[in-house]
């Protein structure tokens, strides 16, 4: 069922429910669907309506007090859906090592294993509508390099719109009660202040009542959540889940930026058959770090993209004497430093024929933290404010990224790869948005999974430390991230959750 709290008849909700899901993006409906299909009566509330409005995006807007990153009211939607309204649909599972303690990454290793997941991937790929394309491996390694290894990625396809693709289900469902312009404002606890008795939420109009249910989710988004939880203030002075300082510390994107640009021996056979191959006929190929090499040189996991450019494998234009004496130097590793000191504190212009753009996993680092601002929203809640951090281990994992398909370009005489002058500045500085995409709107860690209340916020079962039901589905759980995008772990982990809260309620 689909009620409208900004409607007059959106009224009758007293009742009791088994769960209360806070947020209808991809998190949320998906725990809301296994959980109705396990015949568990679900309330499930939303802060939008069905489509887009000014009214409901504006509570999102915030600060960027760190490095420089897309307004917040950007980066995420507010409506039934959530964020799937926006997203790319690009997805692939987190591999075994990702989950695991890595001495050369601090806060590195989760409570839970790949294992753990692994029931969930294929129920994920159905609800994802995921396909796989197959992609050339550019860089010709067939699995036979000792630093860089291909990987698959896949897509959702058609995209999937949760609001759009489940609606049908979650309006026809007698166990879902779904919400419409529902925004839950703050929480009630009990007396001991280690269980949640019920829920306060308003509409646009004034209106609103109390959610009660036995079990509790919050499922707001990497950013919204650690908000949610940090202006829950009234009975726990520093908010909810946050009595060791650790609410939205942690926070994490997939750093994405060109690494480097590329002159292409366009004479090479590898690249012969896309001679005259449109750029949207070239896929793009992913490459990670093997473990070796993240050990070897103290690095975090990257995904390289490579996408050759319109026009490879066919003899560029060296018409002029100029161009080809700047190709000449440009593909010498003995000319070119000397060229590059000969220009003083610029380096020589050379031509390239693309750039490649690496999306990075970031370290855990709780400096980088989703804050409250000093404004408030219309509900009195304080606004958000992200202080994105990089460091060096996040810099010096780009780097290597560069330098790694330099090395197997010229040791196959595939081209020439410089990396981008950003990258050689020994400065910890990074580009702005004006210059590069550096991020994928991807908000992880600002809740982060742990053993204990000293390390994380939530238990490996998503349980909030302290709070004996309350509930966190979304990528503010990653205790690290990977470097591939969130959302199918996402949907893995509320399928996981729906399982636990399953037995929870027997
Ligand atoms: C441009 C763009 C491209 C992206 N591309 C990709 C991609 O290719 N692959 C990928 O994996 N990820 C991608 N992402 C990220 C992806 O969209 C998110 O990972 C995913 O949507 C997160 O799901 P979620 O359910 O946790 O949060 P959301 O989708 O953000 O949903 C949160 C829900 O909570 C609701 N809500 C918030 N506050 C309240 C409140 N107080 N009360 C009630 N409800 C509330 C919101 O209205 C929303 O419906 C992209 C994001 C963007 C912006």
């Amino acid at each position: 069922m689909l009620v409208d709290l900004d409607a007059p008849e959106g009224a009758a909700l007293g009742v009791p429910f088994d769960v209360c899901i806070s947020g209808s993006g991809p998190a949320g409906i998906s725990l809301a669907l296994r959980l109705a299909k396990k015949q568990h009566r679900v309330l499930l509330l939303e802060a939008g309506g069905l489509t887009f409005t000014q009214t409901s995006n504006k509570v999102y807007i915030g600060s960027n007090t760190g490095l420089d990153y897309f307004p917040s009211n950007v980066s995420r939607q507010r409506f039934f859906g959530g964020t799937s309204n926006h997203w790319g649909g690009w997805c692939h599972a987190l591999n075994k090592d990702n989950f695991e303690k890595r001495n050369h990454v601090p806060y590195s290793g989760w409570p839970i294993k790949k294992e753990d997941l692994d029931p969930y991937f294929a129920e994920t790929a159905d609800i994802l509508d995921i396909e796989t394309p197959r992609v050339p491996d550019y860089l010709q390694l067939h699995g036979e390099d000792p630093n860089l290894e291909k990987i698959d990625f896949s897509y959702s396809s058609p995209i999937t719109r949760f609001g759009i693709k489940y609606r049908k289900a979650i309006e026809s469902s007698e166990n879902i009660t779904c919400v419409l312009n529902a925004n839950v404002v703050d929480f009630n606890l009990d007396e001991n202040a280690d269980s949640v008795s019920s829920l306060v939420v308003s509409n646009y109009n004034g209106g609103g009542f109390e959610a009660k249910a036995g079990y509790y989710v919050l499922c707001h988004g990497g950013i919204e959540n650690p908000r949610t939880l940090l202006n829950a203030n009234r009975q726990i002075k520093h908010g909810i889940g946050n009595s060791n300082d650790l609410v939205g510390r942690f926070f994490m994107e997939h750093p994405h930026f060109i690494v480097a640009s590329v002159l292409a021996n366009h004479s090479h056979p590898a690249f012969a058959r896309y001679a005259g191959v449109k750029q949207a006929g070239l896929e793009t190929a992913f490459y990670e770090p093997t473990r070796n090499l993240q050990e070897k040189e103290k690095i975090l996991s990257f995904g390289l993209r490579f996408r050759p450019k319109e026009g490879i494998g066919t003899a560029p234009d060296t018409s002029s004497f100029k161009t080809r004496l700047k190709r000449f130097i440009c593909e010498s590793d003995t000319l070119l430093p000397l060229a590059d000191s000969a220009k003083g504190d610029s380096r020589v212009n050379c031509p390239y024929d693309f750039h490649i753009k690496t999306a990075s996993e970031q370290s855990p680092n709780p400096a980088s933290r989703i804050k409250l601002g000093k404004e408030v929203d219309r509900f009195g809640n304080r606004r958000v404010d992200v202080d994105w951090q990089l460091t060096e281990l996040d810099k010096h994992t780009l780097k290597q990224s560069a330098l790694e398909v330099g090395r197997v370009m010229a040791r196959k005489d595939l081209g020439r790869v410089r990396l981008s002058n950003w990258l050689v500045d020994s400065a910890l500085s990074f580009p702005d948005t004006s210059h590069d995409e550096v991020g994928g709107n991807h908000h992880m860690g600002t809740t982060r999974m742990a053993t204990s209340p000293e390390q994380g916020v939530v238990n490996k079962n998503l349980q909030v430390f302290g709070i004996r039901n309350l509930y966190i589905g979304g990528s503010s759980v990653f205790p690290t991230s990977g470097h591939v995008n969130p959302t199918f772990t996402i949907v893995q982990l509320s399928l996981r959750l729906a399982d636990h809260l399953d037995d929870a309620l027997i």
